[in-house]
């Protein structure tokens, strides 16, 4: 059988693999594509038993009394399924206006399909109302890159750059659980003597292996940051040249860190003066150094100017642009770089242009042969829009692609409720998810092996996904979906249910804006292995490195902004004395709707552990895997619990992969990227004697077969 080689389904390193179709199976093997050089992890070994899963959802499918969501699902043709969508939004939209049809999409989906939905929502519903689950992901560190460097690539290098760099700090980064093959940049780099300074409240594997680690209390890596410079300026350790020749902005910065000195900032932060002073030293005169943060440091209400901080440190270091050095950021989903550059955001066209921006307006709108002025405005953020399901002026009916909202979104109680008084939800996916099981119309898609696409990993790498197989035979892809619903709104003319012809009219809209793909062609990439954006021609070698001689900013400078530690959104208090802190297990990604139905990683990880420290457990009369109680001000969990004495002593850690994590967390938003404050939020703890409050998905559960 014919071997195709294609990437990963899951995280942003897209590991590449080879597909050998069998006569009963897949076989999957890693490639030595550049990020992963032959390496997988479990979760990439393991993914083409998602092809034939037994939960595979084979047929769309309806509620039997239509409009009722108490009663049970039954299989319907796609005939029926696209006419009740179709009549639905336009009878919603006839009476609540065009906002009140929405869509939520996903970092997982393909450019070609991120960049549809987008247009999809603008063109063929004309309605303001699209974000995505990548608001909960990336949009803090993307925010503060923009204002500061003029452009959000996650990594501004390739990811092989890290073995190079002596000394790298990780900001809330676990990239040992999470992308396991990434760490041989970092091993590399030790081998050879570098240095690796983790921030982190648990002593995580990537912590264990580093030179150093900072355990600092959720929530105030600002103060931290701001320590280090405040330590870096008092030590003559900023490079004035640097700062001089390439910023703007950072005497303002220099005053506002006099007030963070070490002994105030280890207060603050529980991270001691010597340490600050050695991660200092280190960055400065054992380089090249780099610095890199993740979702740890950004998912905060204060995540933009967190994430600020650790790049104002980095540029006064003098380390942005130059090899093997820099700041970066750690992408997460599969396609968290190209899902937020090419439309699906509520302010945003393709190209990483604005949606407020009129000459961005005038050239995306002549693509796509329309008028600018039938180009709605920006619409709400994500939680914003979860926040308004079905309430007076907010969406009545939505569109869910890729997305498991029920298990990701913050304080779920409030969007399970929210979503139950839509008047409509269609979910797409590929399982039965905890979403879907709520919709009044499933729609099942075609998977990762079974489409062509692009995907653009956390290097800013474009890359192919290829189609290695046929989806079953009732089975579109979200492209197909998408081009005959709009058909259906009479807007047909304007979908092509094609990849490549999508990928070139992307390729057209995005031209001249920040993320340009004009000069990536599906060839291309075959030849060279992924091409780096931007890349304006196809005679351009594609970029990267950024930065080395300049920053895409209208001076050519990078922007010093000046921030201040606020406190968390919610701190301990009597009531609720603990802080919750939330992120992942190596075995299982994101929502876990398709590794929790893996069976060697459930296997390896069964349920979902609430870890804390073992004087805490001690002090409430917990054993390590008995049942703790979790408690927020906005729902209760039961987890099994796993003593870890490499967690602080005031801090509970629970993944977010399964039911549980979220029924707890705060939904109070960042003011500048409108992230969620996941990584930190007041919990009450107790023994309990329930069973964990976690679910298994089933495909079985209220369907009619
Ligand atoms: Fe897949 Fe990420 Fe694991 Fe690579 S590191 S095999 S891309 S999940």
């Amino acid at each position: 059988m014919p071997v195709t080689e294609t990437h990963c389904p899951y995280c942003a390193l897209q590991c590449g693999v080879a597909l050998a179709p069998q006569r009963t199976s897949v076989r999957l093997e890693p490639t030595d594509f550049p990020v992963n050089r032959g390496g997988l992890c479990a979760k990439g070994w393991t993914a083409a038993e998602l092809l034939d899963h037994p939960d595979r959802l084979l047929t769309p499918l309806v509620r039997k009394v239509p409009g009722d969501r108490t009663s049970p699902l039954r299989e319907a043709g796609w005939d029926e399924a696209l006419t009740l969508v179709a009549d639905s939004i336009e009878s919603i939209q006839r009476r609540y206006g065009r906002d009140s049809v929405g869509a939520f999409g996903g970092g997982g989906l393909t450019n070609e399909k991120a960049y549809t939905l987008g247009k999809f929502v603008r063109v063929a519903l004309r309605s303001a109302s699209i974000d995505y689950n990548g608001r909960f992901c990336m949009s803090s560190a993307a925010t503060a890159a923009n204002r500061s460097l003029g452009v959000d690539r996650g990594l501004p290098f390739p990811v092989a750059d890290i073995a190079g760099a002596r000394t790298v700090l990780l900001a809330g980064a676990n990239p040992a659980d999470a992308m396991p093959p990434s760490m041989q940049y970092l091993d590399a780099g030790r081998a050879v003597g570098a240095k690796h300074i983790v921030v982190d409240p648990r002593r995580t594997a990537t912590a264990a292996g580093s030179y150093l680690h900072l355990q600092p209390l959720p929530g105030t890596d600002l103060a931290l940051a701001n320590g280090l410079l405040h330590v870096a300026v008092r030590e003559g350790l900023v490079d004035e040249a640097y700062i001089r020749d390439r910023t703007t902005g950072f005497e303002s910065v220099r005053a506002a860190t006099n007030s963070y000195w070490p002994g105030r900032v280890e207060r603050m932060t529980g991270v001691p003066e010597a340490s600050l002073r050695e991660t200092v030293r280190l960055l400065a005169t054992n380089g090249p150094a780099m610095i890199l943060t993740a979702r740890g440091a950004e998912q905060h209400s204060n995540g933009t100017d967190t994430a600020q901080a650790y790049l104002n440190l980095a540029l006064a270091l003098g380390l942005v642009g130059r090899p093997h050095s820099g700041y970066g950021t750690i992408t997460g989903q599969g396609n968290g770089q190209g899902g937020r550059e090419h439309g699906q955001k509520a302010d945003q066209l393709p190209g990483y242009r604005r949606l407020d921006d009129p000459a961005a307006r005038a050239h995306v709108a002549a693509v796509w042969g329309i008028d600018p002025d039938e180009l709605p405005r920006p619409g709400r953020s994500a939680y914003e829009m979860l926040d308004r399901l079905g309430t007076d002026g907010g969406v009545r009916a939505l569109l869910v692609l890729a997305s498991n909202i029920v298990v990701s979104a913050p304080h779920a109680n409030r969007v399970t409720d929210r979503l139950n008084a839509l008047d409509l939800l269609v979910v797409s996916d590929i399982f039965l998810s905890e979403t879907a099981a709520m919709a009044d119309v499933v729609l099942p898609t075609a998977q990762w092996a079974e489409e062509d696409g692009t995907m653009t990993n956390l290097e800013g790498r474009v890359i192919r996904r290829k189609r290695a197989l046929d989806p079953p035979a009732d089975v579109r892809t979200d492209l197909q979906v998408l081009a005959e619903l709009a058909n259906r709104l009479g807007r047909g003319r304007y979908f092509s249910a094609d990849p490549r012809t999508v990928f070139d009219e992307l390729r057209r809209a995005s031209a001249g804006g920040i993320a340009d793909y004009a000069g990536i062609t599906y060839e291309r990439i075959e030849a060279e292995r992924g091409v780096f954006w931007p890349c304006p021609a196809e005679d351009h070698p594609g970029t990267p490195r950024l930065f080395a001689d300049r920053f895409p900013t209208a001076d050519g400078r990078a922007t010093f902004v000046r921030v201040e530690h606020r406190d968390p959104a919610e701190v301990p208090d009597r009531d609720f004395p603990y802080v919750l802190t939330t992120g992942r297990n190596m075995q299982q990604y994101q929502s876990g709707n398709q590794t929790r139905r893996v069976h060697a990683l459930t296997v390896a990880l069964p349920e979902p552990r609430a870890e804390l420290h073992p004087d805490l457990a001690r002090r409430h009369g917990i054993a390590d895997s008995d049942m703790v109680e979790l408690r927020s001000r906005r729902g209760r969990a039961v987890f099994r619990a796993r003593l870890n004495p490499g967690i602080r002593p005031d801090t509970v850690f629970v993944p977010f992969h399964w039911v549980g994590a979220n029924l707890l967390t705060n939904p109070a938003l960042d003011p500048h990227s409108k992230m969620p404050a996941f990584k930190a939020c007041a919990v009450a703890i107790a023994a309990s004697t329930e069973e964990p409050s976690t679910e298994e998905p089933s495909t079985e559960e209220g369907i009619i077969q």
